[in-house]
């Protein structure tokens, strides 16, 4: 654990260990902190927040660009040990650990460079807006993208002037932990980022109970958001939630199919499709409907599966063992209700692969609305292929669930495109394209997928108060009251 700028260990009976989960062996152990250690964690924080709230933003962004360029120094011990922890190949931990470190420079830039604004009330008053930090923020973080999650809010959240405190998932925590030795090494005031890795139950409840966490910032599953937005009820603590998705891609039969089935792959098992705005229902129009099923599975069979370490590895295993037995079931389920299972839907086995939690890229065909693979996240491998017949249809089976996370849509008619997406409720979008997600633009949805949204100007704001001040030009009485 680290707090107050020291690393501290837990009691000896709170260390778990952590799984590889290509080979299912151990690759060291985590500190699993309790509510007490959380609670000094939050003391830690709430000591150091003066000092570090009023420094000027330029000093505060110097340290942002000091992490910014350790992690870009680090990239590749960072990620080879965030993809034996959380088992995603290569290319996609490095990939996330430059977007965590251009996450940590955008906002040192943003938070320099950007003020509140004046206004003008008659004649008599001169206002002000200024946007001041919250307090104490409380940041809690899923398993699936752990040092970029982390960087999307420790970033913004330092930048603004608050002070934290971290519970990376118990499942991924050593890239935090990497960032935290960087936070030492640049010499980040004590007490301004704390480290408590543990739990949900203990650790997560106990920030997002208490009084003295001004700020709860979540990432994670759409049924944990409930229990958080419930808990932060109790003292009116604000919020942010960023939920699941069950995110629809959208082919028309006059988009370039060959190109919508290369964006559609990586829509779904990019992260094997454990990402929160994976592309997990696919709607296509009758007339292309074969055509594009049969280039999409024929491509997916082709997605090398294997230990995230391996070079030559395109789709890595799933995170937990209990995890990969979920989507299974989930699976079978789908077969249940009478989809049709037209690749993957099992283990694998194989050289390398044996002891690891691997699952094919799966593909059902054959769904319609009602079944559960079709309205549940399953954050796995597994897409679902829709026909629809018209534009109209097209929209209203893509808004036909209880999530509004990412959505894109395929097509030659650029107008068509257009009035799709702005039917879609939906938050991160595309129009001939899935490669959404920039630090510049805000990150989120409506519906069950969420409140309020990381990164972007609006992922500040998330961490900041507006305050009007009213300035006086004249010291005329106001006679409202007439004595
Ligand atoms: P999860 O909800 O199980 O856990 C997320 C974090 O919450 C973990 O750190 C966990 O320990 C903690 N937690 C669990 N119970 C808690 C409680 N009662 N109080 C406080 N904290 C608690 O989610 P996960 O399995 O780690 O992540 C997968 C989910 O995250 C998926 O549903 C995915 O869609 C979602 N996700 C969303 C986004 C987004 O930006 N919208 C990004 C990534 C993941």
């Amino acid at each position: 654990m680290y707090m107050n700028g020291e690393w501290q260990m837990p009691a000896k009976d709170r260390l778990a260990s952590l799984i590889n989960p290509a080979d299912g062996t151990s690759i060291g152990t985590t500190a699993m902190a309790t509510a007490r250690d959380a609670k000094n964690a939050i003391g830690a924080a709430n000591n150091a927040y003066d000092e570090w709230s009023a420094l000027p933003p330029s000093e505060r962004a110097d340290y942002l660009y000091q992490i910014a360029h350790q992690l870009e120094k680090r990239k590749e011990e960072i990620s080879k040990w965030e993809t034996r922890n959380n088992g995603k190949p290569l290319r996609e931990t490095s990939a996330d650990v430059e977007t965590a470190s251009e996450c940590f420079r955008y906002y040192a830039g943003l938070i320099s460079s950007t003020d509140g604004y004046t206004f003008t009330s008659g004649t008599e008053i001169q206002g002000l807006v200024t946007y001041e930090p919250i307090g104490v923020c409380g940041l809690i973080i899923p398993w699936n993208h752990p040092i970029l999650i982390t960087a999307w809010k420790i970033a913004p959240a330092l930048a603004a002037g608050n002070t934290i405190v971290l519970k990376p998932s118990e499942y991924t925590p050593i890239s935090a932990y990497m960032l935290y030795e960087i936070f030492d090494q640049v010499g980040l005031p004590k007490g301004v980022a704390n480290l408590v890795p543990g739990g949900g139950d203990e650790v997560g409840a106990t920030m997002t109970n208490s009084t003295a966490i001004d700020k709860v910032s979540f990432t994670g599953g759409t049924e944990t958001g409930k229990k958080i937005m419930a808990a932060a009820a109790n003292n009116i603590t604000n919020v942010t939630l960023e939920l699941g998705g069950k995110s629809p891609v959208i082919v028309f039969a006059d988009a370039d199919i060959e190109h919508a089935v290369d964006h559609a792959l990586y829509a779904i098992y990019f992260g094997s499709g454990q990402v929160c705005s994976a592309g997990s229902r696919i709607l296509v129009e009758e007339s292309a409907y074969e055509k594009f099923v049969d280039h999409f599975v024929a491509r997916a069979k082709q997605i090398r599966v294997g230990p995230g370490e391996h070079e030559q590895t395109e789709m890595g295993p799933l995170y937990t063992e209990s995890h990969m037995n979920n989507v299974l079931a989930d699976i079978k389920r789908g077969e249940e209700e009478g989809a049709t299972l037209r690749c993957g839907g099992n283990r694998m086995h194989g050289e390398g692969l044996d002891h690891g939690f691997f699952v094919a890229p799966t593909v059902f065909t054959d769904v319609n609305e009602d079944m559960s693979i079709v309205q549940e996240e399953i954050f796995g491998p597994v897409v679902v292929i829709q026909k629809f017949t018209h534009e109209k249809e097209a929209v209203s089976l893509a808004n036909k669930t209880k999530y509004g996370l990412a959505a894109a849509v395929f097509t030659g008619d650029s107008a068509k495109g257009m009035r799709v997406i702005r039917g879609v409720k939906a938050g991160l979008t595309g129009i001939n394209t899935y490669g959404m997600g920039d630090v510049k633009a805000p990150w989120g949805g409506p519906k069950m997928s969420g409140i309020g949204r990381s990164l972007g100007p609006d992922g500040l704001k998330e961490f900041q108060e507006a305050k009007q001040i009213n300035v006086a030009l004249y010291n005329e009485k106001l006679g409202w009251f007439a004595n």
